[in-house]
């Protein structure tokens, strides 16, 4: 099992240089219980990595990104889910754009894009991780109040061992 929490932080500290480099403030909040889900590790760093370094690329100078991640609430009988959510008070995304951020090559602003790098890939392959993993990726922004990404997976959830059978008197 991959615990989410000590993942993000690790990825928060890795990207510190990008951020501070262009002045963009990262703050993290985990849930400290353990977050656990099933899966590839590299690929789940990669999927956190790639939603905050979109967060400090895009979100411009001066601005926070918050990563939280935590168990989400969830209804009797339901899979509880681990969610990482991203958000950054940076420009925000305009709707129309919004279904196609997914898309292999697809940037909103293919100049001012180009000039931060990059191939347009980063969220495609967020999918792609969240596909085999089983979890799903949701877009918020609103054009001059910044976005935020959250992508959930669903969480381990501990198997309460079964109850020892109560042993019946012995029977010669
Ligand atoms: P790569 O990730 O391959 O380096 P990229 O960042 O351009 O390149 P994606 O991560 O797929 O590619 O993002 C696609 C486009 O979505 C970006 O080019 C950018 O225009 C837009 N985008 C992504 N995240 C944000 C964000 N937090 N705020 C504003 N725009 C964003
Ligand atoms: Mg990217």
């Amino acid at each position: 099992p991959i615990d989410v929490g000590p993942l993000a932080r690790q990825i928060v500290v890795s990207l510190t240089p990008l951020a501070e480099e262009r002045g963009v403030a990262v703050t993290l909040e985990a849930d400290p219980e353990p977050l656990a889900v099933l899966g590839d590790r590299d690929e789940i760093l990669r999927l956190v990595e790639n939603l905050v370094e979109n967060a400090v690329k895009y979100g411009g100078e001066g601005a926070h990104v918050a990563v939280r991640v935590a168990r989400t609430p969830c209804e009797e009988g339901r899979t509880p889910q681990i969610e990482i959510a991203v958000q950054d008070d940076g420009p925000g995304i305009a709707p129309e754009h919004l279904p196609r951020l997914t898309e292999r090559f697809y940037r909103v602003d293919a100049v001012s894009s180009r000039q931060q790098g990059g191939t347009g890939l980063g969220l495609a392959i967020v999918k792609h991780i969240l596909n085999r993993h089983r979890g799903r990726l949701s877009v918020e922004s609103e054009p001059g109040r910044g976005s935020t990404f959250r992508a959930v997976i669903p969480a381990l959830v501990e198997e309460t061992p079964p109850a020892r059978p109560v042993p019946s008197p012995q029977s010669a």
